[in-house]
């Protein structure tokens, strides 16, 4: 029996610690917060076969009708794409402090204990080993520290450079997010889809959510949200969805969602990251319920095969294997799609819509990760060939393709043994390449904003030397408009002269 610590009771730490206790580990979980205050104030939907593979019964209670989302462009005046659930998907919606509250209870009953607000500093670092925490209540050792305690893991971030976990994160990783949830208003009943997402006119967008009794908006954006933007949003998005009632009953909170490839190292000696810790999310949209609670679960797989209990990195890379395997790469193409997203204009993201460039199935495989990766960059050179004046964008499609491709040389290189040197000689590989990606994707955004500035002047040029050919157009049609008047008076003088002159001829 080892001695095990899990920091932070987020999902896959929770998954994690009901494991291992009923593997026979001594599990103590220490989280900051109060126990009633654990969980989000919102109902969040995932993944069930994630409950399935963890081996979690899964309450009646929380299974929901598909989770079909419809995206609307920013112009109106284009068609909506709806995906529908998979067939046979079977999705869980449930309170995230409902969630909480059944993992907790599972863990207490495996034999967890529970450290409730307790704030956790810093790792303790022994040589090369962490083997415990340091924590307001003092410093607690263990064999095994599982870090469970979210994207700012104080874990993570004090990390020792010899261990390849990386610490800090960049700007795009994470997407900024309000939360918020209204009342309906009564007697509105007909307000179209259920789940719908709003494509905003700069970066980000907007859901908006109907249920029974409620609704639930979610404004995100890859840059800071002021106040005022979304005071914009919500009113905006309020005139289109009349359901939408003045009051906000929930939440109202600003909040940030991890949205980058996972960790490049997520082991060390003594140490394993699951949850958003590592970056375990979905990229596009941030979800890590699924994934986090996989992921405890292959974690707790592999603590069961060290005999000596002694959790070093060597031992605890099977983990990062099998993450890797089985989730870890998908979500590493779908942080490169993430990559591109920042920098697509609206222009742009209309025309997706407009050219049905993503069908709603494949939109549905893209979201739920169901797709054949090997097919990929051929698919995105078969878009290619539909896009029209948009010349950007299939540059910004090209570069796409491109990364899938040199990703999927990158991808074998992930060490089937641990030692030091390869899990730093992986780290770097991992990390220089997403690095690349980044400064592609910057000086993309270089390349779009001259090409639009290029767009702008022959616009202007073209605007100009248009109002030059109206103006001559005038100015000879107002000339022809004078001949025909001067003649006009010519023949008129000529008529009279000679109506004279017929008159004096009678005479
Ligand atoms: C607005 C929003 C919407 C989301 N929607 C979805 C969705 O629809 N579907 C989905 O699958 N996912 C969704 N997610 C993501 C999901 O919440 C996470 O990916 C998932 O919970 C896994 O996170 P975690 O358990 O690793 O960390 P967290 O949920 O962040 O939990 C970390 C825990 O550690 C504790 N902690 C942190 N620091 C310390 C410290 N210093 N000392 C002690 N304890 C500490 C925290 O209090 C918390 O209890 C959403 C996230 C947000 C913010």
């Amino acid at each position: 029996m080892s001695v095990i610590t899990v920091a932070g009771a987020g999902t896959g730490g929770l998954v994690a610690a009901m494991k291992l206790a009923s593997q026979g580990h001594d599990v103590t979980v220490y989280e900051r917060l109060s126990e009633q205050d654990c969980g989000y104030e919102q109902k969040d939907a995932f993944d069930a076969t994630a409950m399935e593979y963890a081996g979690i019964e899964i309450p009646d209670d929380f299974i929901a009708p598909g989770n079909d989302i419809t995206f609307y462009p920013l112009d109106e005046n284009i068609e909506p794409i709806t995906t529908p659930s998979p067939e046979n998907y079977k999705n869980i919606t449930v309170d995230r402090k409902v969630l909480f509250r059944y993992l907790c209870s599972l863990a207490k009953d495996a034999g967890a204990k529970f450290v409730f607000e307790t704030e956790i500093t810093a790792p303790i670092i022994l040589g090369s080993r962490i083997c415990g925490i340091k924590t307001s209540a003092g410093d607690i050792y263990s064999d095994l520290v599982i870090d469970a305690c979210g994207m700012n893991s104080p874990l993570r971030k004090n990390m020792p450079e010899f261990t390849a976990i990386d610490r800090e994160t960049e700007t795009h990783d994470y997407l900024h997010a309000y939360r918020a949830v209204f009342d309906r208003t009564p007697d509105v009943t007909e307000f179209g889809e259920r789940y719908k997402i709003y494509i905003n006119s700069d970066t980000g967008f907007t859901w908006i959510i109907t249920e029974e009794d409620c609704v639930d908006v979610l404004i995100v954006d890859f840059n800071e949200i002021p106040f005022s933007m979304v005071a914009d949003r919500l009113h905006k998005i309020s005139l289109r969805n009349p359901q939408m009632g003045k009051n906000m009953i929930k939440n109202g909170k600003f909040m940030s969602i991890p949205i980058r490839q996972p960790l490049a190292v997520l082991v060390a000696d003594g140490y394993a990251a699951v949850g958003d810790s590592a970056y375990m999310t979905y990229a596009a949209k941030g979800s890590g319920i699924a994934y986090s609670i996989k992921a405890g679960t292959m974690l707790a797989n592999t603590v069961s095969l060290d005999d000596q209990g002694l959790f070093e990195a060597e031992t605890l890379w099977d983990y990062q294997k099998t993450f890797y395997k089985e989730i870890g790469f998908d979500a590493c193409r779908i942080a490169l799609v993430k990559n591109l997203l920042p920098y697509m204009t609206a222009d742009e993201i209309n025309e997706i819509f407009k050219l049905r460039l993503v069908t709603s199935e494949e939109l549905e495989k893209l979201i739920n990760g169901d797709y054949q990766k090997s097919k990929l960059p051929g698919m995105i050179m078969d878009k290619i060939k539909l896009i029209g004046d948009l010349p950007e964008f299939r540059s910004q499609l090209l570069m796409l393709a491109g990364w899938f491709g040199k990703f999927a040389v990158i991808e074998p290189f992930l060490p089937g043994k641990y030692s030091r040197e390869d899990a730093d000689k992986w780290r770097d590989r991992y990390n220089k390449f997403f690095e690349s990606v980044g400064s592609s994707s910057d000086s993309l955004a270089q390349a779009v904003e001259k090409a639009e500035e290029k767009k702008e002047k022959k616009d202007k040029k073209a605007a100009q030397k248009a109002e030059k050919a109206e103006q001559k157009a005038e100015q000879k049609a107002e000339k022809a408009e004078q001949k025909a008047e001067k003649s006009d008076a010519k023949d008129k003088k000529k008529k009279k002269n000679q109506e004279n002159q017929d008159t004096e001829t009678a005479e």
